[in-house]
């Protein structure tokens, strides 16, 4: 079994394309758009994200503007759970809270429907790819404000190099399908 899952995550990485210095120099973009575009690979992508958290109960996936939305809403429907976005500032339309997080130039800030997530819901917090951890952590501040409670991680691509696990909650589940 082992060997099939590692088979698995070898073929989705074949079907990731590095873009070198975008979006600025010194960026290697990891770009999932080939990996959406390839059925067998959009299918085992669903199929390993939602598998950790298959025996769990799962009020809300939330999902990170803005990669996060295309498998976080799958995600949810296989968890039988509600799916929430976090956006960038002024995109969602209702009352919203918002933090603030650090960039490697300056900073950023995320914003959630503040009606999105009732008091003790079990969160799962999902996005293409964790690097420093930055995006996460605000996130899961946003939940936590709400009454949320973040009961794992779920990532494609972990850049481990940039130790982002450390930047988020210690003690709760990070399942990257991709570790590099
Ligand atoms: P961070 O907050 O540093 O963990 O950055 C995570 C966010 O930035 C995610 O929403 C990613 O989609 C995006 N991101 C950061 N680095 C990369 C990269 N090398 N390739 C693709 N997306 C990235």
């Amino acid at each position: 079994m082992q060997i099939v899952e590692e088979s698995i995550k070898e073929y989705l990485l074949q079907n990731i394309r590095t873009i070198p210095d975008f979006p600025k120099k010194g960026i290697q973009f990891k770009d999932i758009t080939t990996l959406l575009a390839d059925k067998k690979a959009l299918q085992l992508t669903s199929l390993l994200l939602t598998e950790p958290y298959r025996e769990k109960k799962v009020d809300f996936v939330v999902g990170l503007e803005s990669r996060g939305f295309l498998f976080g809403t799958n995600m949810a429907q296989d968890l039988n759970a509600g799916f929430v976005p976090v956006r960038k500032p002024g995109k969602l339309p209702a009352r919203t809270l918002s933090e603030t997080y650090a960039l490697e130039y300056g900073e950023d800030s995320i914003e959630i429907h503040e009606d999105a997530i009732h008091e003790g819901a079990q969160v799962v917090i999902h996005d293409d790819l964790i690097a420093t951890g930055g995006t996460a952590a605000a996130a899961t501040r946003l939940v936590e404000r709400l009454g949320g409670q973040v009961i794992g991680y779920s990532f494609i691509i972990e850049l481990s190099f940039l130790e982002g696990r450390k930047a988020i909650k210690p003690n709760v589940p990070v399942e990257s399908i991709i570790i590099l």
